[in-house]
């Protein structure tokens, strides 16, 4: 069996060779980027697509009988992560020195890291500091605030997160009373956003650990949040 999944070199050059590489070896079954009908590289011959726009990048594959490989850029807007399908919320107890804090954790698969001037950065986490988030060094010590976001809790685990430039996510999220108890009077809790592998997302027990790698190598970011419990629809 002959297979051949072709990359071409401006898109090396974009995301690097190991991720190239990486990537290139994972590909078995795939939903071409071109038109959105299924594809199998090891029975046919395909072709890696790097989408990116200001705040998302993206590698896809398609047929080798629909596109070229290529970068393609797209308007801020025109590509982004929707809270609808791609954000993952987890209402989580982060434990500190000074006891258990109520966290909100905002998580996406992880996306392709881009190279620009020798550095990798997760374009992503680019716009959500630029609208207010912090990189944090771990997870033990308080977030410093973002006052511009907002979290909004209403019925039934309703919740829409927010900052001065956009919403974020209108979705549901299990939020255990413990939680409640614990964010209510401070009316602020820890928003941690950032991306994860599927398994640490939807882990049975929060990943700590995972977590607090995310932060060190910079894909995902946080900050203290204000907490607006909503009870009328949103
Ligand atoms: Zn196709």
């Amino acid at each position: 069996m002959t297979t051949s999944v072709t990359i071409a070199s401006d898109v090396i050059d974009q995301v690097g060779l190991d991720q190239a590489a990486q990537f290139q070896s994972r590909v078995t079954v795939f939903e071409c980027v071109e038109c959105s009908t299924a594809g199998d590289a090891r029975t046919e011959p395909a072709v890696v697509v790097l989408r990116r726009s200001p705040g998302l990048s993206h590698l896809g594959v398609a047929h080798h009988r629909c596109a070229n490989s290529q970068v393609r850029d797209y308007g801020p807007g025109d590509l982004a992560l929707t809270g609808e399908t791609d954000l993952v919320p987890r209402a989580i107890g982060l434990p500190t020195v000074d006891g258990t804090k109520p966290a909100l954790l905002l998580a996406f698969e992880e996306q392709v890291a881009l190279i620009e001037g020798g550095h990798t950065y997760d374009p992503v986490v680019r716009q959500l500091v630029s609208e207010g988030l912090h990189a944090l060094p771990g997870l033990g010590k308080a977030a410093p605030d973002s006052p511009g976001w907002r979290i909004a809790l209403g019925a039934e685990g309703r919740v829409r997160v927010q900052s001065d430039v956009r919403v974020h996510l209108r979705g549901h999220v299990v939020v255990p009373s413990p939680w409640l108890r614990l964010a209510s009077p401070a009316r602020a809790v820890t928003l941690l956003f950032g991306s994860l592998s599927h398994a640490d997302i939807y882990a049975d027990q929060p990943p700590f650990r995972a977590y607090a790698a995310a932060l060190r190598a910079g894909r995902m970011v946080g900050g203290t949040v204000r907490l607006e419990t909503v009870v009328s629809a949103f």
